[in-house]
């Protein structure tokens, strides 16, 4: 995907790495200790999701846990109770005056665009959409979020420094094997400094991705988490605090953090309410929201409508590629087949022609200059985070331009 300012961060460098990422990029790590990673690969029967996803699990006939609850999903859950608990949850939020009484953690993207026009519009709320800036914006992806502002929606968005976050997404590449943790972080807790800055007590998330894309299956009847469960499922069990013993210091780190007072507010997902479904938040996306898909398709995949906003995002799913065996393809096949969108053989054909597409030489070489790494140290990370038991000598390799 074509990135938005490119030059804004070419020729501003980063400082060298230090010892500790050096000694961590030469460190070999036992993946599937890791991540709990069982030996054998099993695919699921009814969609292409395999059991090397972290904390999916598969029941005895060879289902995964994604499947299972979308099946529960259509036949058992009482989604007009939901709603009607929905409904007396907002009324107990609703402002009076108009002053924001909800905060939607959104990009402009369609899911949470979705959400905000949802309840903006059918539960007559006042959202107030936070974002939290990509690492680098693509053009669609700068597009999209102006839209979903010009079409009505008010908007605070948050923007760490890129010298904090261009380092901590590579201090997060090379001890974590994932670029993106960074923006997780921030994603979580800037809608709570949000929440602090306008008292506002309630904030809508979207899906839970444990329940919907396989994970924990004991969240599925979660209506959210608690901070205890956020920091365990969002955090990949290193909290924020842990990067102040790799040289961070407190401020720098301030937005990645929740505010440091206590702070009253209720966080729920829209999912537990309202029978999840990415493909019609797409067309109502498009009719209220003035969403436009990206014109070609993603890397790594087939799929032009998700993750569009960064253009840093293919490494992410490249290293959970070389750490999982799982790409983004499998992903985007996997809960279209469990939408009822494609069949499984179309789902495995997809999976076979894209899944183990690196990321572009454009690509690469962006994501080189963005972290500050010279091609040979993004190639040593790729080495130390390739899982061997899936890959043997067989792992995709990255391609720099000439
Ligand atoms: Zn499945």
């Amino acid at each position: 995907m074509k990135p938005v300012f490119e030059e804004g961060f070419a020729g501003v460098k980063l400082p060298p790495l230090t010892s500790h990422d050096h000694e961590s990029l030469s460190q070999n790590i036992d993946i599937d200790v890791k991540y709990n990673l069982n030996r054998r690969v099993v695919m699921c029967r009814h969609c292409v999701m395999t059991n090397q996803r972290p904390r999916i699990s598969f029941d005895l006939s060879g289902i995964c846990s994604a499947c299972k609850y979308w099946e529960r999903k259509e036949s058992s859950i009482n989604w007009g109770a939901r709603e009607e608990r929905l409904r007396q949850i907002l009324d107990n939020y609703r402002s009076r005056d108009g002053s924001f009484d909800v905060i939607v953690p959104s990009s402009g993207g369609k899911d949470s665009s979705y959400v905000a026009y949802m309840l903006k519009n059918k539960y007559n709320m006042h959202p107030l959409t936070v974002t939290w800036a990509p690492s680098v914006y693509t053009e669609i992806g700068y597009r999209n979020f102006q839209q979903h502002i010009h079409n009505g929606l008010d908007n605070v968005c948050f923007t760490a420094s890129g010298l904090v976050h261009r380092r901590l997404c590579r201090s997060s590449l090379i001890d974590m094997g994932d670029p993106f943790q960074p923006f997780i972080y921030g994603q979580v807790n800037s809608p709570l400094h949000a929440a602090k800055a306008f008292g506002i007590a309630l904030i809508m998330d979207g899906e839970n991705g444990e329940a919907e894309y396989g994970g924990d299956d004991t969240t599925e009847n979660m209506e959210g988490f608690s901070e205890s469960e956020s920091e365990s499922y969002w955090q990949s069990g290193t909290p924020v605090e842990d990067w102040l013993n790799r040289g961070y210091a407190p401020e720098e780190l301030s937005f990645y953090q929740p505010p440091k007072e206590a702070i009253s507010v209720r966080r729920l997902f829209f999912s537990y309410f309202h029978n999840w479904k990415p493909q019609s938040h797409y067309y109502y996306a498009c009719q209220f929201a003035g969403f436009h898909p990206n014109p070609i398709r993603s890397e790594g995949t087939y799929s032009k409508y998700s993750s569009l906003d960064d253009a840093i995002d293919p490494f992410h799913y490249f290293f959970g590629l070389l750490k999982f065996g799982i790409g983004r393809a499998t992903s985007d096949a996997a809960h279209e087949v469990r939408e009822g969108l494609i069949q499984r053989e179309e789902a495995l054909a997809l999976v076979n022609k894209y899944d183990r597409e690196p990321p572009s030489s454009r690509s690469a070489d962006l994501f080189s200059e963005y972290a500050g790494l010279t091609r040979n140290q993004l190639c040593l990370a790729v080495k130390k985070w390739t899982n061997k038991r899936i890959w043997g000598n067989q792992a995709p390799e990255l391609n720099f331009s000439p």
